[in-house]
């Protein structure tokens, strides 16, 4: 895999400040297919300082300039699908069609949205005797996880370009490839130089500084609930804006009227998928007590289906963390119907497909997110029980909702406490705002809501 050997700061490779480095392991055979530097506070400061000087002249651009730029992005990405898909596969494991359809297929699209909405936004409204514009916030710091490397990227990079914001990026310390790879399609779309910049490095070292620089205006970060509440804590005191993405456990509630075997079978995909690792899994499944052993039945066969040809975990840390979830199951009385502790090959960090039964809500499989390939079946009575044990946890960023008639399954998905339900299995929508209630984070992205995170405003009165 080709890695470079510097940072993508002011419109070029530069060697780092430090010597210390990162190796990226194959995930499949744990072998270090690359290094990438270890970036310190002092790289982190020049990319900062290179965002600051380039944000005037990229404010002032006109909204049609940035969105020719995000066009010319988004078509960078199509045209080097395979190449990120390779590149995914190769540092998260995730397998090549998975890759080629989702982590390289989605990125496009949200670039395709934000160059459009950058040209048709209304960054100027007249409201009464006033003119209130929409304005770029300043210089985003952003941080991002492993799990979907290239969308979390552009999730995030797509709107503050819309915006006329410029960006400092620390991508998640796994999964770095990929946002090299991001950096040069940056540079061949033709953003100016300090526009976008990149400093690989770790969480706690180049992600902190990151996150504490008194020159970003703005922190956006994607990952676990227990650094976002820090980076919360920090912006807070610096009095700066933040958007926090973090941790799920959402609810698939398949209420009575639902057709139990595609409810079942969409549900265990969707949890099996990207071998676990997605924030808004619908990792709780919820089903009425006179279908439950039925819906039992049909979990367990659909992940016995998924057998090792889902991909590993993303590193020894994740594989350890989630084995240890599933003992914890174990232990506290669920009822393991497929998969288990023990993993499926010798080599990798590959777990099975897990499935438990009997599942009671303050269980700790119950409660926290696990990130990894393990589906909990809980049994509820009426729809009063099932909406108080979907509420039921710290986390609302998700969830799932199958009824005979849709209109049923929306008034109760009005009563979830989350940011996104899925209705008889609804599609991904590029343009819908994504986002936590509760513990699952601060601000949207995705869409025009992805984009007014980047915007501050200002009145005039006439
Ligand atoms: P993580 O919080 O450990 O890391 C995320 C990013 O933060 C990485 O780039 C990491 O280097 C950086 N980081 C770590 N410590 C830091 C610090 N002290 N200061 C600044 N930056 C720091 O999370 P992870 O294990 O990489 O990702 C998994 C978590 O992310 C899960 O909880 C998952 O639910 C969450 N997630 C949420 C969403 C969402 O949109 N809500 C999407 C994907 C993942």
């Amino acid at each position: 895999m080709k890695a470079h050997d510097g940072m993508y700061i002011d419109g070029a490779w530069r060697p780092a400040a430090g010597r210390d480095t990162i190796e990226v392991v194959n995930p499949v055979d744990e072998q270090v297919i690359g290094q990438v530097p270890a970036g310190t506070a002092e790289d982190v400061d020049a990319a900062v300082r290179s965002a600051r000087a380039a944000f005037p002249g990229w404010a002032a651009t006109a909204p049609a300039e940035r969105a020719a730029r995000l066009s010319a992005l988004r078509d960078v990405l199509a045209a080097r699908k395979d190449e990120i898909a390779e590149t995914v596969t190769a540092e998260l494991g995730a397998p090549l069609a998975f890759s080629q359809a989702v982590h390289a297929g989605v990125p496009v699209l949200v670039a395709g949205s934000y160059a459009e909405l950058a040209a048709t936004y209304a960054f100027e409204e007249k409201v009464g005797n006033s003119t209130v514009y929409q304005e770029p916030v300043g210089v985003v710091g952003a941080i991002t996880p492993w799990n979907y490397p290239l969308h979390q990227i552009v999730a995030k990079v797509a709107p503050a370009l819309a915006a006329g914001c410029t960006v400092v990026l620390k991508p998640a310390e796994d999964t770095p490839l990929t946002a090299q790879l991001f950096a040069e399609a940056v540079a061949e779309a033709g953003v100016p130089a300090g526009v976008f910049n990149l400093v690989t490095g770790l969480g706690p070292v180049a992600g902190q500084a990151l996150a504490e620089h008194p020159d970003v205006d703005l922190v956006s970060f994607t990952g676990s609930t227990a650094v976002g509440r820090r980076i919360g804590a920090t912006a807070g005191a610096a009095v700066k804006r933040v958007a926090l993405e973090l941790g799920g456990k959402s609810a698939n509630v398949i209420l009575p009227s639902a057709d139990l075997a595609k409810a079942v079978n969409v549900g265990v995909a969707n949890v099996m998928s990207n071998s676990g690792q997605t924030c808004s899994a619908w990792t709780r499944m919820l089903v009425p007590a006179e279908r439950y052993d039925e819906a039992v039945e049909l979990a367990a066969a659909a992940a016995e289906k998924y057998g090792d040809r889902i991909g590993p975990v993303v590193n020894a840390k994740q594989r350890d963390r989630v084995r240890g979830y599933i003992e914890k199951g174990v232990a506290e009385g669920a009822r393991l119907v497929a998969g288990g502790p023990e993993s499926p090959r010798d080599q990798g960090y590959f777990v099975s497909p897990t499935v438990f039964a009997d599942v009671t809500e303050r269980m700790t499989i119950a409660q926290e997110e696990i990130f990894g390939p393990v589906l909990s079946i809980l049994r509820y009575e009426d729809t009063e029980d099932a909406l108080r044990i979907a509420n039921g946890t710290v986390y609302g960023l998700a969830g799932a909702v199958w009824a005979g008639e849709e209109s049923e399954a929306v008034a109760f998905a009005r009563r979830l406490d989350t940011g996104q339900v899925d209705i008889n299995g609804g599609r991904f929508n590029p343009l819908a705002p994504f986002g936590g209630y509760k513990q699952s984070g601060v601000g949207r992205e995705l869409g025009a809501h992805g984009l007014s995170e980047y915007l501050q405003t200002k009145s005039l009165q006439f």
